[in-house]
């Protein structure tokens, strides 16, 4: 049986713009004996290049094959629902993917309003967008990654601009991105792997860990990230195995054979 990793980015192979020791080790490893592995992230602001570009100035050489991201997810989700237009408050990755499965963006009278991560949508905006809610379009949000909740980090993230949203509107998000199954499958799917030949590896309980158990996927816990060890206890659910960082991941894991 083949195996493969979705590998999370933000907190596993990287932190900010600092490269995690032995990340690119790992990887080299796992393009060494191919391995398949694609990079799962609920950023749906980057495009794949943009991506890419970031792990090359890192010192980690992937193509664009290598990125799946919530916007592609999101993309997916709604070309497969048989969309036709949406109202997107969002940046680059996630016109891209919208426009690649087919869905235009409008000004009025869509029929769902699509959120992901920017930092260019004003409050005019975000009016606009409760207006058409109320008015019947489906709410969707690319992901509800948590505010780090410290001075300086992007405490306006998405989670903080869904519940505005929602309060406004009284209607709660659709969630593609981490841990939802819409991406969860999809990132599966696009890996050509089946349920049993899936590992997640990633640093956030609440995305990459909860979405890996619900979908019976392996999972493994980096604690390079947000994750600490003290706090695992007050989950009703476990990874696999728990390691400080990727560094410490061993292929073949002991689960393949
Ligand atoms: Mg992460």
């Amino acid at each position: 049986m083949k195996h493969g990793l979705l590998i999370d980015m933000d907190g596993v192979i990287y932190s900010g713009e600092t490269l995690i020791e032995g990340a690119d080790k790992f990887i080299g490893n796992l393009l060494k004996n191919d391995i398949p592995f694609t990079f799962m992230t609920n950023n749906s602001q980057r495009t794949r290049l943009d991506a890419v570009r970031k792990l090359k100035l890192l010192g980690i050489e992937v193509t664009e094959n290598h990125i799946y991201t919530s916007a592609m997810a999101t993309g997916k989700f709604l070309g497969d629902q048989g969309a036709h237009t949406a109202y997107v408050l969002g940046e680059g990755g996630l016109l891209t993917s919208l426009h690649e499965n087919g869905i235009s963006l409008v000004n009025s009278d869509p029929e769902f309003v699509v959120l992901g991560e920017g930092r260019n949508f004003t409050l005019e905006m975000v009016q606009r967008a409760v207006d058409m809610i109320l008015a019947g379009a489906k709410f969707i949000t690319t992901n509800r990654d948590p505010s780090p909740k410290k001075p300086g980090w992007n405490n306006l993230g998405i989670a903080a601009t869904t519940a505005m949203i929602e309060e406004a509107t009284g209607r709660k998000a659709f969630v593609t991105g981490k841990p939802s199954p819409v991406m969860m499958r999809s990132a599966r799917k696009y890996l050509g792997l089946e349920t049993a030949e899936t590992t997640v590896v990633g640093d956030t309980m609440e995305t990459d860990i909860q979405g890996g158990v619900q979908m019976g996927y392996k999972t493994i816990l980096v604690l390079s990230g947000i994750a600490k060890k003290e706090d695992l206890s007050q989950y009703a659910f476990k990874p696999d195995l728990i390691v400080s960082s990727v560094d410490q991941i061993e292929t073949p894991l002991k689960w393949w054979s």
